[in-house]
């Protein structure tokens, strides 16, 4: 029978579509219950002084521990925030948990860090967004330029003068800015001098292809962040190599797994700030 034959054919490629989509829709209503229940976490991964190898500031990474599926990456969980709206109410609760964590731990007697946390694209349409960071700021008692914002290109080239617009107000409360992922998008070169922005943050993939190919471009983006005043972070550092290339390059701040991979805050505290002893490169 033809027509049972075209049903059967068709249902071995519907199913497999179907359980994509169902999978975000389940995703999305999860979140949301994550959200409720605090299933949520913020990581912390160190980033060092390369000259110094002095630790100076941590990225704040959102962790999901899903009770029946157990870890789901940001790079699946964050783009459905993203499409959903959710991603402003999570992106606020991360600048609260970064800003708390980071002045807890000066407080307890370690080190002033500073704290880099993700933005996505409908976090800078957002018009309340300005008064989440001020408000975490308040609560915590962190200083302004102890808070740095990540932008990627594609964030930032979705609608340029929105974008100054935006990073205009940032900085004028006093809060740093980084292009994360950068080589990676399509920015022109040319936005560097008109995007006021305090940091590169040199894509993993050229630190992985370090020396050869990689060091052509990391030394090309060393050299235009130089003449536009900003400092440049290599994250994605995994092999003791790769961090001898970058000190000698001049870089300013290593980030990678060679040096602590994300972790929860207490583990951080535990690992990083208790004890008179610090790391020297
Ligand atoms: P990203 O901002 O570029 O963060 C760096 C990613 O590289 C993190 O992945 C980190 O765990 C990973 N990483 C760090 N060192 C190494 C290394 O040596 N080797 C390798 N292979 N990977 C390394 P993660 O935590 O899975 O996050 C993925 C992306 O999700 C982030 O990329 C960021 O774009 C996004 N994301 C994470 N948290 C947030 C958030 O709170 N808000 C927003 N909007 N996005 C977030
Ligand atoms: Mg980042
Ligand atoms: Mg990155
Ligand atoms: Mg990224």
């Amino acid at each position: 029978h033809a027509k049972h034959g075209g049903r059967n054919r068709l249902a071995e490629f519907v199913p497999a579509m179907t359980a994509a989509a169902q999978r975000s829709a389940v995703l999305e209503r999860e979140l949301r219950r994550a959200i409720e229940h605090e299933q949520l976490a913020v990581h912390y991964q160190p980033q060092f002084e390369c000259s110094t190898g002095r630790l100076i500031g941590v990225e704040a990474l959102l962790r999901w521990r899903h009770p029946d599926h157990g870890p789901v990456s940001p790079a699946e969980f964050i783009p459905i925030a993203e499409e959903s709206g959710l991603i402003v109410q999570l992106g606020a609760w991360v600048l609260q948990r970064a800003c708390a964590d980071v002045a807890a731990w000066e407080q307890a007697g370690g080190p002033a860090l500073t704290v880099a946390v993700n933005m996505s694209a409908r976090q800078l349409r957002e018009p309340g967004f300005i008064d989440d960071v001020t408000r975490a700021l308040a609560q915590s008692g962190l200083a302004p330029h102890r808070l740095e914002l990540e932008l990627t290109e594609s964030l930032l080239m979705e609608d340029v003068p929105g974008a100054i617009a935006f990073m205009q107000a940032i900085r004028a409360i006093g809060v740093r800015l980084a292009i994360d992922d950068f080589g990676t998008g399509y920015s022109s070169l040319a936005y560097l001098q008109t995007f006021p922005i305090n940091q590169l943050k040199v894509d993993r993939s050229f630190v992985q292809l370090l020396p050869g190919r990689g060091g052509t471009i990391i030394h090309a983006v060393l050299a235009l962040a130089r003449g536009f005043g900003l400092s440049v972070v290599a994250e994605g550092v995994e092999e003791q190599r790769q961090l001898e290339w970058l000190r000698h390059a001049g870089c300013d701040v290593v980030q990678g797994f060679l040096l602590g991979a994300p972790m929860a805050p207490d583990a951080f505290a535990a690992r990083f700030l208790s004890g008179p002893d610090e790391r020297t490169g």
